[in-house]
């Protein structure tokens, strides 16, 4: 990892090598899992619209198809989960402001070094781009320091817009280029960094994982990497399963007061 001036002068360098890691882009995770899930349903252009549960069951409304009745619902969608506002209320309950903003979209991989995370810092902003091993492609991102601003987290036009004008003005190092990379990018990634804190990971019988239930600021991420209790740390240091019958809300809370017993909340922190 090194970090450059406005003329590409190399002014530190921090040694990440060894690191024992392999990068897997999600797109190809995902497309792996799609592959492996034979037999399994998936629903593509559709979103859940509303839930209902009673002592039996779930009744899943979806915006476009019909409703349909599940005994368990798992909420793995997200820092903006909507299962998550569905079962537990408002995303501002739990989703706090990290102070910063965050954009990561495609460049053209000669701009990038092999394995290297290059750098240019400003007061409240940086500008980055880096290229791991695999890929053809150089990833370029952009972060600024901001209180909340009010946008649509769907509107990619929006996000645009706000890079654009945060950066429009900083011509040093390669910013121009990769500005202009990332607003052509059509997988352009812009979000708030913000911490998922919840209480609770289960509302009876629907449950969160991942991001949704606890997201710790989605570029370190790795709240995949946390089983579903949201536990870090070895496998043996994990609490044993909860095992009841007859009601999954039980075994819910049973598990997450596990979790606690055991200090894995330490993961929300
Ligand atoms: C730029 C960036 C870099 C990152 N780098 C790393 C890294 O190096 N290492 C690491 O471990 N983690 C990294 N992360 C974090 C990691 O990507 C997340 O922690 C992880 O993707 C969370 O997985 P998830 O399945 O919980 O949620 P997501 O990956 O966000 O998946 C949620 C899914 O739900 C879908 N969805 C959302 N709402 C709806 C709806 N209403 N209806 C239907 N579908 C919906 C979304 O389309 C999406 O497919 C990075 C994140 C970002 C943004």
């Amino acid at each position: 990892m090194k970090f450059v001036d406005a003329h590409d002068h190399v002014v530190a360098r921090v040694d990440v090598t060894g690191a024992s890691e392999i990068e897997v882009m999600r797109g190809d995770l995902v497309a792996l899992v799609h592959q492996a899930s034979e037999g399994v349903e998936h629903v593509f252009g559709d979103a859940v619209r509303g839930l209902a549960q009673d002592d039996d069951g779930v009744t899943v409304a979806f915006e476009n198809g019909p409703d349909r009745r599940f005994d368990l619902v798992v909420g793995a969608d997200g820092l903006h989960s909507t299962v998550r506002r569905l079962a537990f209320g408002p995303e501002a309950d739990f989703v706090q402001h990290g102070g910063h903003y965050f954009a990561f979209a495609n460049a053209d991989g000669t701009l990038g070094e092999d394995r290297w995370v290059t750098m240019l810092n400003r007061p409240g902003r940086m500008a980055g781009l880096y290229r791991s091993g695999n890929h053809a492609q150089a990833k370029a991102y952009f972060i600024f320091r901001s209180a909340p601003i009010a946008y649509d987290h769907r509107d990619v036009g929006a996000h645009k817009r706000l890079v654009r004008e945060t950066f429009a003005h900083e011509t040093g190092w390669r910013v121009p280029e990769l500005l202009a990379a990332a607003l052509d990018d059509p997988d352009f990634y812009f979000d708030a960094l913000s911490q998922v804190r919840m209480d609770s990971w289960s509302a009876g019988r629907v449950i969160l994982v991942g991001d949704a239930a606890w997201c710790a600021s989605p570029p370190p991420g790795r709240a995949p990497n946390w089983r579903s209790s949201g536990h870090t740390g070895s496998p043996e240091s994990w609490p044993p399963p909860a095992v009841t019958t007859g009601s999954p809300s039980r075994a819910f809370t049973t598990a997450t007061a596990a979790s606690s017993a055991s200090g894995s909340r330490s993961a929300r922190t």
